[in-house]
């Protein structure tokens, strides 16, 4: 049997420890969660869909953020957390990860319609 463990590189972590949680199904949330991982573990970027569906990355490169009210992992988390220093500050402290962070925020906090009215008048102009 496989042993369950976290496949972020550098960690270790398993399910005797910390929550696991399986790659999403949603494919632009899954390729999201790929952009942060895959630097810490290039061997990610070979495997199928569904080999990557059966990996599990722990709770701890999530930030409190992605957790709603009891704990649960909320539907759009992504792991943001990678290194050391990062899981230590509870922050995303890379280049990337912050520019992904501050896109995703900025889409979460617009409602559709002002966003399409945003992007109408950038074209009217
Ligand atoms: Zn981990």
């Amino acid at each position: 049997m496989v042993y369950e463990k976290c496949c972020v590189g550098g960690c270790n972590t398993t399910r005797e420890t910390h929550r696991l949680f399986r790659f999403p199904r949603n494919d632009n949330l899954r390729n999201l969660w790929m952009a942060f991982i895959v630097p810490t573990n290039p061997q990610l970027i070979v495997l199928s869909k569904e080999q990557l569906l059966n990996k599990r990355v722990c709770e701890k490169h999530f930030d409190v953020f992605h957790f709603g009210n009891e704990g649960r992992r909320l539907g759009y988390s992504y792991p943001s957390l990678l290194t050391d220093n990062e899981i230590a500050h509870g922050v995303p402290l890379t280049a990337t990860g912050w520019d992904v962070t501050t896109e995703h925020n900025y889409c979460k906090e617009q409602n559709e319609d002002d966003f399409t009215e945003a992007v109408l008048v950038v074209r009217k102009c």
